[in-house]
């Protein structure tokens, strides 16, 4: 769907600073983003700090960091500038008051100083009665449909008691209008409630904060997240009364538990930076959280974008209607598919600085300079590619590959260790010692041509030079394995193994 000729395509991530990114919040984000870049428009992030008992001290800055961690960087916000701030809405609340003026001069706003008490009496009341709780319009004033006299309201105002500001809704009509998404909606006017503007603490409700800022920011497309379809009728009626052309607007389906229960804040790994904090890299996040409710075409089988695909391809028509099972192993599938493809540069100015970080806990009895260069870390990453599942691993699951085993697992030595293994070892040692082609082909045939003779299988000796070398029972080929360690850690670890490791002794 294009954006109306001649008009530029501004987008908006506009987040309460409550907590974290959560990845209902970060799929918002993306799609906005997404959008946004393939139409070569601008992406905004603008900070909805109204609530301020809900306000977390440092949540703008972090939900930011979050974003350009993921790749998605805005256009405009409050840490990138632009010519539409401030983009924080704590400080633009002259422009509210000012906004909010106009629409009780045109008497489509009114002063109420119900009381909480009255209101929640209220509420009880329509409840008992069956009725959907909306306000009583009791302060509605006279010459506005209501039956409160203008004397009485201008009395409060003089005593200064404290009020709230409601947008008159109109009776009896019907609201329509078409999501990008979900089509033609309709809601009637009898159902909106007469909405609070201006809170008594001066500050502005989301939905009048948010109906002004994206005017006054010329936000062409409002897309977010479903829970906000039933306020458009609230929206729609403020564009209405300013008389302003109301942006598109696409509301994206609700993110679902694989058991289709509605995925809830409160259930731990859904926030953003737990994922990062994982060790998922932003590239299979982002991919991920793409997947959540757009794909590229009907019967398409794709799954793996970069971000950078994704700007090209993405429209809001393939984004669906219908929930979208969030489902972590998907997620750590696509890590996989990342980790195959990348290259081992990239891996490596990833992984290098984590080896750093083991070498500063803990002495190696390798060499330094040789296991922290690009050619042996390269070695391993090829080794290793298709068996972890995140970058770090290439550093914690397979940390011999830089430090000398200092426990065996029990479990792989009870099951290969027979009677004469530590004596065949010992024996082999001496072979190993005398071998000048340490590559993975030659000591193949060095093994398999020291085994024969002896009656034994090559698997005798195969599984325990493995425990002995990297201290567990499992890893890459073993003859690769060892070529890439050469011939010095080899030997000295089957030295100091064969000592250490005596099933039989005790
Ligand atoms: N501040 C709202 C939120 O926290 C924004 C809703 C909207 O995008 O209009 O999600």
């Amino acid at each position: 769907m294009q954006a109306t000729p001649g008009q530029r395509v501004r987008t908006r991530f506009a987040p309460s600073p409550t907590g974290h990114l959560h990845v209902g919040g970060l799929r918002t984000a993306l799609y906005n983003y997404l959008y946004a870049k393939n139409m070569n428009g601008d992406f905004i992030v603008r900070i909805e700090d109204t609530d301020q008992a809900r306000r977390v001290e440092g949540a703008d800055k972090s939900l930011l960091k979050t974003l350009e961690m993921t790749g998605i960087v805005p256009d405009e916000s409050f840490m990138h500038g632009g010519n539409f701030g401030p983009y924080v809405q704590s400080e633009r609340l002259e422009i509210y008051r000012k906004y909010c003026l106009q629409l009780l001069e045109r008497k489509n706003a009114y002063y109420c100083f119900s009381t909480a008490e009255e209101l929640e009496k209220n509420r009880k009341l329509q409840m008992k009665q069956g009725m959907q709780p909306k306000y009583n319009r009791k302060w509605l004033p006279e010459d506005m449909g209501g039956s409160m006299p203008e004397g009485e309201i201008g009395k409060k105002l003089e005593e200064g008691v404290p009020y709230v500001i409601r947008m008159r809704v109109p009776d009896y009509i019907s609201i329509m209008f078409e999501d990008m998404v979900r089509g033609p909606v309709e809601f009637d006017s009898a159902t909106v409630d007469d909405q609070v503007l201006m809170k008594s603490d001066g500050f502005p409700t989301y939905h009048f904060a948010s109906v002004v800022d994206d005017h006054l920011m010329e936000i062409s497309h409002v897309i977010r997240g479903e829970e906000w379809l039933s306020s458009m009728p609230k929206h729609l009626l403020l564009y209405e009364f300013f008389g302003w052309e109301p942006p598109k607007v696409a509301h994206l389906p609700l993110l679902l538990n694989p058991d289709r229960s509605k995925l809830s804040k409160r259930q731990g790994d859904v926030a953003a930076e737990d994922f990062i904090n994982k060790g998922y890299s932003p590239e299979a996040i982002v991919n991920f959280v793409a997947l959540l409710g757009w794909n590229e075409g009907e019967g398409c089988e794709r799954e793996v974008y970069s971000l950078d695909e994704l700007k090209e391809k993405f429209s809001l028509e393939r984004v669906g209607k219908a929930g979208s099972v969030f489902n972590v192993e998907k997620l750590g599938w696509l890590e996989k598919q990342y980790i195959k493809g990348r290259s081992r540069e990239a891996i490596i100015s990833v992984i290098k600085p984590l080896l750093y970080e083991e070498l500063e806990k803990k002495n190696t009895d390798m060499d330094v300079d040789r296991i922290a260069g690009d050619e042996y870390l390269g070695q391993v990453i090829e080794l290793m590619r298709e068996r972890v599942s995140f970058e770090h691993e290439f550093i914690t699951f397979s940390n011999y590959f830089f430090f000398d085993p200092e426990k065996y697992e029990e479990k792989a030595v009870k099951k290969r260790w027979v009677a004469d293994t530590n004596e065949v070892v010992g024996e082999f040692i001496t072979v190993l010692e005398e071998t000048g082609d340490f590559s993975a082909d030659s000591l193949e045939a060095t093994l398999k041509d020291f085994v024969a003779p002896r009656g034994k299988k090559p698997a005798f000796l195969i599984h325990p030079v493995r425990i002995l070398v990297s201290g567990v029972g499992f890893g890459p080929s073993l003859y690769h394995m060892l070529e890439v360690l050469g011939k010095e850690t080899v030997l000295r670890r089957l030295r100091k193994g064969i000592e250490r490791v005596s099933p039989f002794s005790s």
